[in-house]
């Protein structure tokens, strides 16, 4: 196969790219196998445009807008818009940032919580409620809608590794169970595992992360619990807690998630990640999380509870990296945590990259400046 442009990694960021890519008529290979090491073999991630930031507000409105597009066209929903609520210090800045994007984000109190989701948060923290489109995301559903559309836009979706990466003097060879394709350009979309195809390197910390799933499948009294994040939360060996509401995994089994940032949490070596993964992660996290879940939905009767080890891709300037590596090389990744529901915008700024007119966004391109190490 020849193409122009392979995408490694076939992600929520590298699906995304390869279907921007592929709609703007370029002849493009998205190689990539299924989910067992990535970031979004799960069932839910937290979506809103309610941000820390106002880069990361606005990367995650352009992406939001476009996500009924992306289902429709595919036949593959993935959104569930039941609201999201932010529980910070400064969260009343959040929401001035988010609605200048179109949210609907307003400060809330107390006991409009209490009452309304069950949940309560004792601690004088400002509180932010996002209605649709706030709630949460089907990751691989998303990404099953993207490799669909790049597939309808021509681009060949190809379920493997990508096992070598050579230069050539036409462009490189890419190498793999399914043999060679050869490609002018390549765009690296390969989250936390990516291994080592070249040479280059970047500064990304992978962080071991620690998540609780908790079976429950809702209050059923007309209390809603949205997705949620939480900074300072009741048991603080998390500095910040975020979770998704019930949500029904392919066993049928209906179950809540709890993840956290641990406090002196230690990088995992790549040569490190299998093995992390062969664990149940953390215990002492996943007992501080367990902590959190129970102090933050005192009226939930949770059945029994399970732990999972993941990892998320830190970079050293908080935001994913999307440009220029080498001649013919970019890479796009690098999602320090949030980057699922914003990834359709992350994939077409990377799509940006190998079109003639260049940088393709309002957000200036140094933010998105590979750092290397
Ligand atoms: C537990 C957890 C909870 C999270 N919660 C949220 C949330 O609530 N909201 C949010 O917005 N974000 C969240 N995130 C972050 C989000 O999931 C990531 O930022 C996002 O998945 C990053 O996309 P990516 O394409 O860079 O990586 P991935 O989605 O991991 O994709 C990378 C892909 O590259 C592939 N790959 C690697 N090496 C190769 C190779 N050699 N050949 C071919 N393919 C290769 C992998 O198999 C993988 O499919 C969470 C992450 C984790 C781990």
């Amino acid at each position: 196969m020849d193409v122009d442009i392979a995408v490694v990694g076939r992600g929520m960021i590298g699906g995304a790219a390869g279907r921007h890519l592929a709609e703007r008529g370029h002849t493009v290979a998205l190689i990539g196998p299924g989910d067992e090491y990535s970031s979004h073999g799960d069932a839910g991630r937290i979506t809103r445009i309610v941000g820390r930031t106002e880069i990361w507000t606005e990367l995650a409105a352009n992406s939001i807008e476009r996500y009924a597009d992306i289902a429709e066209r595919s036949g593959i929903d993935f959104h569930v818009p039941c609201g999201f609520l932010a529980a910070y210090l400064d969260a009343a800045e959040w929401a001035d940032r988010a609605r200048a994007f179109g949210s609907d984000a307003r400060v809330v109190d107390r006991e409009w919580v209490r009452q309304g989701t069950g949940i309560d948060v004792a601690n004088g923290l400002g509180l932010v409620y996002e209605g649709a489109p706030g709630g949460y995301i089907q990751p691989r559903r998303l990404v099953a809608a993207q490799s669909r559309l790049a597939e309808v836009a021509g681009a060949s979706v190809v379920n493997a590794d990508v096992a070598s990466l050579r230069a050539t003097s036409a462009g490189f060879e890419v190498g793999g169970s399914f043999g060679i394709i050869v490609a002018r350009r390549v765009l690296l979309a390969t989250g936390a595992f990516a291994c080592d195809l070249t040479g280059i390197r970047l500064a990304v910390e992978r962080r071991p992360r620690t998540v609780v799933m908790a079976e429950w499948d809702g209050f059923g009294d007309g209390r809603t619990v949205p997705s949620f994040v939480c900074d300072q939360p009741p048991d603080d060996r998390v500095e910040e807690i975020y979770w998704n509401p019930p949500i029904e995994y392919p066993d049928g089994v209906v179950r809540m998630k709890i993840g956290g940032n641990l406090k002196g949490f230690v990088p995992l070596q790549q040569a490190e990640l299998v093995d992390w993964f062969h664990t149940d992660g953390n215990p002492v996290e996943a007992e501080c999380l367990t902590n959190n879940l129970r102090t933050l939905l005192p009226d939930a009767d949770f059945g029994p509870m399970s732990t999972k080890p993941c990892v998320i891709t830190g970079t050293a300037t908080g935001y994913p990296y999307i440009g220029w590596v080498d001649d013919g090389l970019a890479v796009a990744r690098g999602g320090n945590g949030s980057s699922a529901k914003s990834s359709d915008e992350l994939g077409r700024i990377a799509a940006g990259l190998f079109s003639e007119a260049g940088w393709d966004s309002p957000i200036d391109q140094s933010v998105f400046a590979p750092v290397p190490v």
